[in-house]
């Protein structure tokens, strides 16, 4: 890898080679999963590049592809898998310096990959638009990488995930060859580059579908059982006319490592946590009523600097109990929407004290159920693939964490075709995040 040459190619393009701050950014969240942080802590980019326009970023894919130099894109490291982690090492692209929002019309926006998320919908709300969901993380992750790492999060119980048609309506990509081309995917192409972690174009630029900007209300309700948090969660996810965005039912073991918000957690009862829109509080209630204790009711208030309740849930769940306890992990489950219930009950059944309950009401193709992120007391590799194989003998589905290519994170253990197809056209050399897709073997020396 001729470096130097690179370097010289870059021009003006802004970057950092000082190796503690380059291998600081090539990490992101995998520690999360210990099989990942055995794998992955030592791994490390070459140099930062920083570009701050999408002529720069042409400029940096153009010197990478011409001296076979490998390219990863980073935005704000939040992914869980080791998505942004450079496992050949190369360039590193902080793509975070393309922040602007391009335009926006009622429904819709156009916004450089860059972007923070909490900022679009700071600047969203007060036209009284925001984006149709985001993770958890929102404020701290961007458009972009929520996009080509993520999968859905708060707002996913009306809309479903960014795969549901309609959740992402077109892409902007840079292609990684001598001479780059810019490449626009529409509706069902920008799919393409959907959960691909970067390795099928670096994004410039993505316009999504905007929600009405409700008065979000937080709320946290005490439950009995966990099975009754999660049968009332099912009630509200069902009830169309209320409007929400977040229903999040969590297991007693769980909420007595939730700092702040313990005191809304009664001791040895579940809790269900709620966004709901101010004009459907009322039906909420009522459909509540007897059957849980509300514990906290206050207005979302993230931009006046409260700690958003979402941060205690999807995969900031895990997170609040591996600030107290980092022996713990976790899993990701879509449990099936016809017999969810029985299934939840049956899975908390098998791994008392092991695997303790969390799950997400979300849309899946239409249908209402459940994705889960049960916190997981880890205590060997085979255990845990134990743990995975039981879940998928019982029909819910595993989108493995503890694994860093998209074929074995998915639930179907393959790469989609569309995906490995656009690989082939942008990426001739296999410069891309290379090693994350593993079916793909470069065609260009
Ligand atoms: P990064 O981590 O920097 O990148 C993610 C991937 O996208 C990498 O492969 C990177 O190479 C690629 N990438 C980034 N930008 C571009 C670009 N412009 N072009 C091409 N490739 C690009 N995920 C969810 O889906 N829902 C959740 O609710 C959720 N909650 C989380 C909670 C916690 C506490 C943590 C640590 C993670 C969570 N995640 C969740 C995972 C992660 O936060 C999301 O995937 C997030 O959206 C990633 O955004 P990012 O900007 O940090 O991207």
């Amino acid at each position: 890898m001729n470096l130097a040459a690179l370097l010289a190619d870059l021009g003006d393009v802004p970057v950092i080679t000082d190796p503690a701050i380059v291998r600081k950014r090539s990490r992101d969240f995998f520690w999360y999963s210990p099989i990942l942080n055995a794998q992955l802590a030592d791994k490390s980019a070459d140099l930062i590049a920083a570009p701050r326009t999408e002529a720069e970023v042409i400029r940096v894919a153009g010197a990478c592809a011409r001296h076979r130099v490998p390219l990863t894109v980073r935005a704000g490291g939040t992914g869980n898998y080791g998505q942004a982690v450079p496992l050949e090492g190369g360039v590193l692209l902080d793509i975070t310096g393309l922040s602007a929002i391009e335009w926006m019309r009622p429904g819709a926006l156009r916004v450089q990959a860059g972007a923070m998320l909490n900022a679009v919908d700071a600047a969203m709300q007060p036209h009284g638009w925001e984006l149709r969901m985001h993770p958890s993380t929102r404020r701290t992750a961007t458009v972009g990488g929520f996009v080509a790492g993520g999968s859905g999060g708060i707002g996913s119980v009306t809309y479903g995930g960014l795969r549901e048609p309609g959740n992402i309506h077109a892409a902007r990509i840079v292609t990684v060859e001598p001479e780059p081309r810019v490449i626009e995917l529409r509706a069902d192409a920008a799919q393409k580059i959907n959960r691909a972690y970067g390795t099928t174009g670096i994004i410039t630029a993505l316009e999504m579908p905007l929600a009405p900007a409700w008065e979000w209300i937080e709320l946290v309700i005490a439950f009995d059982t966990f099975l009754d948090a999660a049968r009332f969660g099912l009630d509200a996810a069902l009830s169309d006319g209320i409007v929400k965005k977040l229903l999040s039912p969590v297991d007693a073991a769980i909420t007595p490592y939730f700092g702040a918000l313990k005191s809304a957690c009664p001791p040895g009862r579940a809790a269900l946590i709620a966004m709901v829109a101010e004009p459907s509080l009322e039906s909420f209630k009522t459909l509540l009523a007897g059957r849980g204790t509300i514990t906290h009711e206050a207005p979302a208030d993230e931009h006046g600097g409260r700690v958003p309740l979402y941060e205690y849930t999807w995969n900031h769940t895990t997170l609040q109990v591996l600030k107290t306890d980092r022996s713990v992990t976790y899993l990701q489950c879509l449990y099936p929407h016809d017999r969810l219930l029985e299934s939840v009950a049956r899975m908390n059944a098998m791994f008392p004290d092991e695997v303790l309950p969390h799950l997400e009401f979300i849309r899946f193709a239409g249908r209402v159920t459940c994705s889960a992120l049960p916190v997981v007391r880890y205590t060997t590799p085979e255990r845990l693939d134990e743990i995975i194989a039981l879940h998928e003998a019982a029909g819910v589905h595993i989108a493995n964490p503890h694994v860093y290519t998209l074929e074995d994170g998915s639930r179907y253990k393959r790469v989609d075709a569309d995906q490995l197809g656009l690989k082939h056209e942008v990426d001739p050399y296999g410069l891309l995040n290379p090693g994350k897709m593993r079916s793909y073997v470069p065609a260009a020396a």
